[in-house]
């Protein structure tokens, strides 16, 4: 079987690196992000025959259009990676209405949706390998990401029940929950102060959390499990 992977939020950050990571293992490799020129470019520096798609995850035709195109240039995804993910920190009372609404979109439903749109080939396949990335905070909770947390805690319920629900068709899901890691989404945060929170005393790099989701995308006898790469946070949140 050819070993094709979807990469949703494959343009920068930890998406990037589980490219990075998977394109060195012989992965063909489909780069998905809203930015067509992003997603081109971490493709583009990818080398090899991989081909970027630009795509809305919290939009169902969008995500439709993209799964039938990646199967006529690339043949059937077996493997996919939802690393797509957004956040719109603030406590609840100062939240708009339309901030819950785009996170629970793109971090939840946009997972759920290229998930459905996946299963068709998986199953025709007879096996497939999903990881989503959550977070330490969809398990434990943060105060100013009370949303945010929601839309990364329904990730791990949603992914453990279709695990069960696949798990017969040789489809394996699993998530990987990271802590503070290097990115776009965390350069604004106030690193010193924060650090010295974190046991092992420092953010991750996506690399590091690349790692554990090619793990669990590779691991034949590992389904329905929450990874946790948080430097050790969890102990103490
Ligand atoms: P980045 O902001 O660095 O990258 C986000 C990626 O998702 C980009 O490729 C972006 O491309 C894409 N993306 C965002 N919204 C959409 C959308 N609606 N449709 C399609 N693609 C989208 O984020 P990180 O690498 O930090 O985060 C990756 C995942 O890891 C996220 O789910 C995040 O919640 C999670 N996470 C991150 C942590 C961290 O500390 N960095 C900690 C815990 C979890 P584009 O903008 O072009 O669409």
């Amino acid at each position: 079987m050819d070993k094709v992977c979807a990469i949703f939020g494959g343009s920068r950050g930890i998406g990037r690196a589980v490219a990075q990571l998977m394109a060195r293992k012989g992965y063909r490799l489909a780069i998905i992000a809203r930015n067509l020129e992003g997603a081109k470019a971490a493709a583009g520096a990818l080398g090899g025959d991989h081909l970027a798609f630009s795509c809305d995850v919290a939009k169902e035709h969008d995500v439709q259009n993209t799964f039938e195109e990646m199967e006529k240039h690339l043949g059937r995804v077996n493997f996919l990676v939802n690393a797509a993910g957004i956040n719109r920190d603030s406590l609840l009372v100062r939240t708009k209405t339309e901030d819950m609404v785009s996170q629970l979109h793109t971090n939840l439903l946009g997972s759920m949706l290229t998930c459905k749109a996946a299963m068709r080939a998986m199953i025709q396949q007879q096996g497939g390998s999903i990881v989503n990335v959550g977070s330490i905070v969809g398990l434990k909770g943060n105060s100013g990401q009370s949303v945010y947390s929601a839309s990364k805690g329904g990730l791990v319920g949603f992914s453990r029940a279709l695990a069960k629900e696949v798990a017969r068709k040789k489809i394996r899901v699993n998530v990987v929950a990271p802590g503070f890691v290097h990115t776009d989404m965390t350069k604004d945060l106030k690193e010193e102060h924060l650090k010295k929170k974190i046991p092992l005393g420092r953010f991750g790099e996506t690399i590091e959390v690349a790692h554990a989701v090619v793990f669990l995308l590779e691991s034949p006898y590992v389904t329905g499990h929450v990874l946790v790469v948080d430097g050790g946070l969890q102990l103490i949140l």
